[in-house]
């Protein structure tokens, strides 16, 4: 008895990309049929102010993470621990892997960042609350990224699994508001509509190396906006 294979989704224009993923096999449909899908374009002018804060702790620290490159020659890192968590509206979500895109699959009124990358936190009921950075270009390296490019590489070129060191508050910066939050998906497949987004508005800086050798690894990584579908955005 085995477990019927799914055909393996791709970013590439050969049928097997995003625009066809909803064909891909039953459990992919969702992408198409889907109300809630993501990403979106946030145009800010349409947001609106939470009257009220959201009950969002944050309990991160200095983390050893495994960097992969997955089936679909994506790349990920997870972490080795499972002490990093978060805690929205009363639910503890365990943070589970971290990942980039390139460039960034969510945009600001109509614009695209250089890179995006998302914390993914999972609770105990399948719940998903995905916090999203944009990147920009700029003359020093992020320090913060150090190593991580070359450990890809790696994964790469040797399929080794490499160990990477850093602590997610860093890119949380010191001011903890200023995050784009709707209810959509996940952005690759099954595309499931069970994710909050906090999307952080102000772009961490990226080093001009580090951003050609992730160009190398991640290039083309994205799904297209998807329709808002009449959902609200709010600005934490
Ligand atoms: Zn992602």
């Amino acid at each position: 008895m085995g477990i019927a294979l799914t055909k393996q989704w791709t970013y590439k224009d050969d049928g097997t990309g995003p625009e066809h993923w909803c064909d891909l096999c039953e459990a992919f449909a969702i992408a198409k049929t889907g109300r809630a899908q993501s990403p979106i374009n946030i145009n800010v002018g349409e947001t609106a102010l939470t009257t009220e804060l959201l009950p969002l702790t944050y309990h991160y620290k200095k983390t050893e993470f495994d960097c992969v490159m997955t089936e679909a020659k994506v790349f990920h890192a997870y972490p080795k621990t499972d002490d990093n968590f978060i805690t929205y509206n009363g639910l503890k979500y365990h943070l589970t892997n971290w990942h980039m895109h390139m460039p960034s699959e969510h945009q600001v009124n109509g614009g695209v960042y250089p890179l995006e990358g998302h914390l993914v936190h999972t609770n105990d009921q399948g719940g998903i609350v995905v916090m999203a950075f944009f990147f920009e270009i700029g003359e020093e390296d992020n320090k913060e990224l150090k190593g991580l490019p070359e450990t890809w590489l790696r994964a790469r070129d040797k399929g080794e699994t490499g160990a990477w060191t850093f602590n997610p508050i860093d890119f949380l910066g010191k001011e903890r508001k200023n995050a784009f939050v709707y209810e959509g998906s996940l952005t690759t497949p099954p595309t499931l509509e069970c994710v909050t987004w906090m999307v952080w508005q102000k772009p961490i800086t990226l080093g001009k190396k580090q951003a050609v050798n992730l160009y190398d690894l991640l290039y083309g990584t994205i799904r297209p906006v998807q329709p808002l579908n009449g959902r609200k955005v709010t600005l934490y």
